[in-house]
């Protein structure tokens, strides 16, 4: 049975470790020492690396593990800095296969919060770094408003029931956002509860869904009459396009 769990790290960061009897792949590890632990304690072998974008947060264990574990398997973007010596360089549309999990996933470009930024899906699963938070979008870096809104469109595009592994524990801030946007949202206000009592608890609130995300997450609801107008009322712009509308949240969360 394949597991995903959370490894929390620095403050709000998770690296997430998928393991299947034994063998262990992890995402994003921002610093080496609490994945050893976790590896440790679970009595895993680590197989493998994968990266979606060059941040600190998201590589600065790399090289540590990929001394520990020589025959481990890195995988980062192709358009961005190799995080380690002797990895593999990823583009949009190819597949990987990880034998041990018997796990494909296939990548995809998701250029805005940094322009070489990928995301990992298969089986159900996303794995989208900084683009796609809970309730939330990452800040645009390196790219333009377009690009992130064409991003996250392909992302919304996945199956309703696939699970979203992001990479910080932001869902409660995002979600008092989403909230000033669009006040009168059900599917929003019961989310809010939900997030509360988790985080009351120490309890993270990932993975999410995209069905979930479509619903809540105002990054993917420019098209939503009551978002674009809250948008347009808060920038006193008309905004046109679904990416203007994306634009002016975006603007709009920076100072929120
Ligand atoms: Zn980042």
């Amino acid at each position: 049975m394949l597991k995903v769990s959370p490894i929390p790290a620095f403050n709000d960061n998770y690296i997430w470790l998928i393991s299947k009897a034994g063998r262990a792949v992890v995402v994003d590890p921002g610093d080496a020492e609490p994945v050893r632990a976790a590896l440790a304690e679970r009595e895993l072998e680590l197989d493998g690396i994968l990266i979606t974008h060059h941040h600190r947060d998201h590589t600065g264990g790399v090289a540590a593990l990929c001394r520990d574990w020589p025959d481990a398997v890195l995988y980062a973007p192709a358009a961005e800095p190799m995080p380690a010596p002797g990895g593999i360089a990823l583009k949009d549309g190819q597949r990987i296969a990880l034998p041990a999990l018997d796990l494909e996933l296939q990548i995809m470009a998701v250029p805005g919060h940094t322009l070489g930024h990928i995301a990992y899906c298969g089986n159900g699963l996303l794995f989208c770094g900084d683009t796609l938070f809970s309730g939330g979008c990452g800040r645009l870096f390196e790219g333009s408003p377009q690009q992130m809104h064409e991003s996250l469109g392909r992302l919304a595009a996945l199956p309703d029931d696939t699970l979203v592994y992001c990479t910080h524990e932001y869902t409660q801030a995002n979600l008092a956002f989403c909230h000033a946007v669009e006040p009168n949202n059900p599917e929003l206000k019961k989310y809010m509860q939900k997030v509360a009592k988790l985080r009351q608890q120490g309890i993270p609130t990932l993975p999410s869904s995209i069905a979930l995300e479509k619903a809540v997450n105002v990054f993917l609801r420019a098209r939503i009459p009551g978002v674009r107008a809250a948008a347009q009322h808060h920038t006193m712009q008309e905004l046109n396009e679904d990416y203007q509308v994306f634009a002016a949240l975006r603007r709009w969360k920076d100072d929120f």
